[in-house]
């Protein structure tokens, strides 16, 4: 279904979401003081505007409180990122996501009704570890602090194995969702089918657990 959104700060992380979102289909306006940055997206934004985010006659110019998205991505202005945060969510914009710059930004969005708050360079930066930091790890999603779903790699060590014989929800407390196999994911899988070396575990648990799990199985 075609949405509306409105994206403030076409920087890196603002214009690749504007590419993506325009590509999906869904209608995008672009908003940025930086004439510059809205020419290099003008072709994937169904409309622009040049001006600040701040701007309360702008705002209602473009008809902020008809969009159902606006994502704020105004880079180091922390102060002209929560003023506008604090607009938009004044017009009643359902789903406003801000990225932040610091941890203070990040609780200050929260405060003032941010309806998600992103740290892409701290979350890539925990990504990135994850991977380097082991084999089996392939990807993973944060629910919350402390639960994951996280894709796993089978590795020889687990391969003949089935999920009745490695019980993950009674050893570990962690469940295994699905599994892929040569690309196809199967959502139900076969509780007395042998895993296979190179299978792909998709679990969810607790982060703790699912360490242990892949500690000692894989
Ligand atoms: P990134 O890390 O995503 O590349 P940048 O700091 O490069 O972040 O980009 C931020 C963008 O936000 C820039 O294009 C800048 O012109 C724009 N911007 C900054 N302040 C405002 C504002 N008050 N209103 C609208 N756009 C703004």
């Amino acid at each position: 279904m075609k949405k509306q959104f409105a994206i403030i700060g076409l920087g890196r992380f603002g214009s690749s979401i504007c590419k993506e979102l325009y590509h999906m289909g869904h209608e995008v306006a672009a908003v940025d003081v930086d004439e510059k940055k809205l020419a290099a997206v003008k072709e994937f934004a169904t409309q622009t505007f040049c001006g600040n985010g701040t701007d309360e006659a702008l705002l209602e110019q473009i008809g902020i409180r008809n969009f159902d998205h606006v994502i704020i991505a105004i880079g180091d202005d922390i102060q002209a990122s929560i003023l506008t945060t604090l607009h938009i969510k004044d017009h009643n914009v359902p789903n406003v996501w801000v990225k932040a710059q610091n941890n203070y930004h990040h609780k200050v969005l929260d405060k003032i009704g941010a309806d998600r708050v992103f740290h892409p360079e701290k979350e890539m930066g925990s990504r990135i570890a994850a991977y380097l930091t082991s084999d089996t790890v392939l990807d993973y999603i944060d629910l919350s602090a402390d639960y994951s779903i996280i894709e796993m790699l089978a590795t020889k060590k687990v391969a003949g194995e089935t999920l009745i014989t490695l019980d993950p929800r009674s050893k570990y407390d962690c469940t295994i969702i699905a599994i892929k196999q040569l690309g196809k994911v199967d959502v139900t899988p076969d509780p007395s089918e042998p895993i296979k070396e190179g299978d792909i575990l998709i679990m969810i648990g607790n982060k703790k657990d699912l360490r242990r799990f892949r500690e000692s199985e894989l």
